[in-house]
C-alpha cells in the first residue's frame, strides 16, 4: 500500500520510568509511517487528497509534549491513536519512538518502540428476544455509534425469526451492525460483553432467551482459534437470520476460511427452508 513517512523527527520531551527523565526531559526520535492511498492525490495534485506531513509532524510534537509518561510504549500508542484519529484517510499506521540517550549506562545509538495500527473492519451479529427487543437493538447500534473508537457505523434491515437451538421461548429480532474500528478483537468482545451487561443479560440456558446478544462475526479477514473467541464466527454459513442481513451490508463478501460468498451459503440456506416447506405441505395433502 501507498505511504507517507516521517523520519527521525526530534521532539524534547520527559517520559521516562526514572524522576531524573521527566524532570530534566530529553531528545526523543519519531519515525511515522502512514498506510492510506495516494492515487487520488497523485492524480490530481491536490493536498486534500492526502495527508499534509506538516500537519503530522505537528501532531507528534503536540502529543509527546501533552503528558509525561514512563513508558515508549505508551507515548507511541498515544501517537498511533491520534494520528488515526486526526486523519480520517490513513488506514493503518507504524510509529517508531526512539530514545537516543536512554539512561541504560552503556553506549546504544538509540532504544525504540515500534507499532502499528490500524482501522479493522467489523461485522457483529445482533439478537434480542426478551423485553423490548428492539429498544436494545436501537441502544447498542447508538453506543457503537458514538463510540470514538468506531467510525462508518451502519445498521441492516432488522428481521423478525424463530427461535434457534432451544425452541421454547419468545420469536428474536435480528440484524447486523457493520462498523471500522481501533479495538482489538478481544477489546472489541469486551466492549460488547459490557453492552449486553448494560442490557441486563443474564446467561440462563445456553443459546436460550437473551435480551442482547453481540456476536463478532467477522474481522477484517482474521481466522482465531481459540475458544472464547472464534472468528469468523463458527455458526456464520448455517443462519439464515445471520446471512440475510449480513448479505445487505456486505453483498460480495467473501467467508475468509471457506473462500465461498455469503450470498451462495444465504441462496443455499433458503433453497433449503422452500424445499423444506413444500414437503411439509406436501405430506398434509
Ligand atoms: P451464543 O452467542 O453462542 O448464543 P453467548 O453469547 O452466551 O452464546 O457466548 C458465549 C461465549 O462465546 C462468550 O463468552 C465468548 O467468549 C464466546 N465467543 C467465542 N467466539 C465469539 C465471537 N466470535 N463473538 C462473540 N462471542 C464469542
Ligand atoms: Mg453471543
Amino acid at each position: 500500500m501507498d505511504r507517507i513517512k516521517v523520519s527521525d523527527l526530534e521532539v524534547f520531551c520527559n517520559h521516562g520510568v526514572y524522576k531524573e527523565e521527566n524532570i530534566l526531559g530529553q531528545k526523543f526520535l519519531v519515525d511515522a509511517e502512514l498506510f492510506l492511498s495516494l492515487r487520488r492525490a497523485g492524480r490530481s495534485d491536490a493536498l486534500q487528497d492526502s495527508v499534509s506531513y506538516g500537519d503530522v509532524c505537528r501532531l507528534i510534537d503536540a502529543e509527546m509534549k501533552k503528558q509525561n509518561d514512563k513508558l515508549l510504549e505508551r507515548a507511541a500508542e498515544r501517537l498511533a491513536e491520534q494520528i488515526l484519529l486526526a486523519f480520517p484517510l490513513v488506514e493503518r499506521v507504524k510509529i517508531e519512538v526512539k530514545k537516543p540517550w536512554a539512561p541504560v549506562m552503556m553506549h546504544v545509538s538509540y532504544a525504540s518502540v515500534s507499532i502499528e495500527r490500524g482501522w479493522h473492519t467489523v461485522y457483529v451479529g445482533v439478537g434480542s428476544n426478551m423485553g423490548d427487543r428492539q429498544a436494545y437493538l436501537e441502544e447498542a447500534g447508538d453506543q457503537l455509534s458514538s463510540d470514538a473508537w468506531i467510525r462508518g457505523f451502519r445498521m441492516a434491515k432488522i428481521i423478525e425469526t424463530e427461535p434457534y437451538g432451544y425452541l421454547e421461548q419468545d420469536r428474536f429480532l435480528n440484524t447486523v451492525f457493520a462498523f471500522s474500528t481501533l479495538y482489538e478483537p478481544k477489546e472489541l468482545l469486551e466492549r460488547l460483553q459490557g453492552l449486553e451487561q448494560e442490557a441486563h443479560r443474564e446467561r440462563l440456558v445456553h443459546w436460550g432467551p437473551r435480551t442482547l446478544d453481540l456476536d463478532i462475526l467477522l474481522y477484517d479477514d482474521i481466522i482465531t482459534t481459540e475458544a472464547d473467541l472464534v472468528i469468523p464466527h463458527p455458526e456464520l454459513t448455517k443462519r439464515l437470520f445471520v446471512l440475510e442481513p449480513l448479505c445487505e451490508l456486505n453483498p460480495y463478501g467473501v467467508h475468509p476460511l471457506y473462500r465461498k460468498r455469503f450470498v451462495d451459503y444465504r441462496d443455499a440456506l433458503r433453497d433449503d427452508r422452500r424445499s423444506k416447506k413444500s414437503q411439509r405441505h406436501a405430506t398434509r395433502l
